[in-house]
């Protein structure tokens, strides 16, 4: 019996037919599909703009560029996180300053961010760890007080709502970022997207996923029909009209999804409540969480046998996986002189830290499988 993975694609022959309509189609990138899928996903999260991209990390890029992130900058983030965050950031030679996370949902430290703000600091990126929003009020002060933008990475909240808004609505930031990779809520293959209400934003991410080339508003005459203009160094970031109808399709059942994986989740919490051995994430008040990730933290007598427990669930099909090794403990960022320790609270989740299978196509009896999976595992300790 193969493994229950933590996160897999729902795709069902709708899916399959969506893509094939466009194989067969003439234009099978740079067509009509592009701008329908914004318009639903703008729609969806009750937001004026939306741009896709070819993955979530260009997303992020192209959302920090838009903000006018550079070399002279430093932006705050937290490093419980996919490392794509605070590279997008470094891919504009700004630098990243890690603030530590809450105990419990990982999500950045609000009370922790005011102290890291320097005269260089541009830009706040909050991620919605596990599909459960930041407190985006808080941010949003704490930004406003001191001139800052907040680009929301929201790659794990498609579907998550803070406070009755959408994550996407950017009611408390000026961009959020989302990621169409399959483990994600819906999937386009690879891809992303960043919303925003700000139509500059807007134009120069259209620029930027493209070149930086625009066919209008020109600096220089125009020499006739054909002219177009490259105004600044962009990327090639498009995504195909395979994987936006692909994306439409997808979009369609986001509810259905999210409305699953919330299932899930009550039926773990339900399972392991009061458990000796973990606890189970938490859902605060303010937040509906889309739950990406379905998060247990080992308790202290428990945490120093993670590596003895991940292998022994693998051994009873159940995924598991760890979300995420701090960000500045790679070495990549050690060579940047990031040194362990910035963040403790961040390192003791880590150590703590399981995710365990959850995604809206999973079977019932592999749902019971993990269970009793992991029952058996932490009695046979
Ligand atoms: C998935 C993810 C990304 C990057 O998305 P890709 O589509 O894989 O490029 C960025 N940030 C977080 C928190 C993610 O989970």
């Amino acid at each position: 019996m193969s493994l229950i993975p933590y996160s897999r694609q729902s795709i069902d022959d709708t899916d399959i037919y969506s893509v094939i309509e466009v194989l067969k189609a003439d234009l099978i990138t740079q067509g009509n599909k592009i701008s329908q899928f914004e318009l639903l996903i703008t729609r969806y999260c009750d937001c004026k703009y939306a741009v896709v991209f070819n993955s979530g990390t260009s997303a992020l890029h192209a959302s920090y560029f838009a903000c006018g992130l550079s070399q002279k900058d430093e932006f705050i983030t937290s490093p419980i996180t996919f490392v794509a965050t605070s590279n997008a950031g470094l891919y504009l030679g700004a630098k990243p300053v890690f603030v530590d996370v809450e105990h419990d949902t990982a999500n950045i430290d609000t009370s922790k961010i005011e102290e890291k703000i320097t005269s260089k600091t541009k830009l706040i990126v909050p991620i919605h760890y596990a599909g459960h929003p930041v407190d985006l009020e808080k941010v949003h002060e704490i930004a406003k007080k001191n001139d800052l933008f907040v680009i929301e990475d929201a790659c794990h909240a498609l579907g998550a709502q803070y406070k009755g808004n959408k994550i996407g609505s950017c009611k408390y930031s000026d961009m959020t970022v989302f990621s169409f990779h399959p483990v994600k809520h819906i999937t386009t293959g690879e891809g992303g997207a960043v919303l925003t209400n700000n139509k500059d934003y807007y134009e120069k991410m259209l620029m930027f996923r493209t070149h930086g080339i625009t066919k209008k508003d020109f600096i220089n005459e125009p020499d006739g029909e054909w002219y177009y203009e490259m105004q600044f160094l962009g990327y090639n970031y498009r995504m195909t009209d395979i994987q936006a109808s692909l994306g439409i399709s997808q979009l369609k059942k986001l509810d259905r999804f999210v409305k699953r994986r919330r299932e899930i989740a009550r039926f773990y919490d339900m399972e392991f409540t009061d458990n000796p051995y973990f606890d189970i994430p938490p859902e605060r008040q303010y937040a509906s969480s889309s739950y990406h990730l379905y998060t247990i933290r080992l308790k202290d007598e428990f945490k120093h046998k993670k590596k003895e427990i991940f292998s022994k669930l693998k051994e009873k099909r159940v995924g598991v996986q760890v979300h995420y090794i701090p960000v500045y403990w790679h070495p990549s960022y050690q060579g940047m002189g990031y040194e362990r320790g910035i963040c403790p609270m961040a390192e003791d989740f880590y150590q703590r830290q399981l995710s365990i299978p959850i995604y809206p196509s999973i079977k019932d009896e592999d749902l019971k499988c993990v269970t009793q999976g992991i029952k058996d595992v932490f009695n046979e300790l």
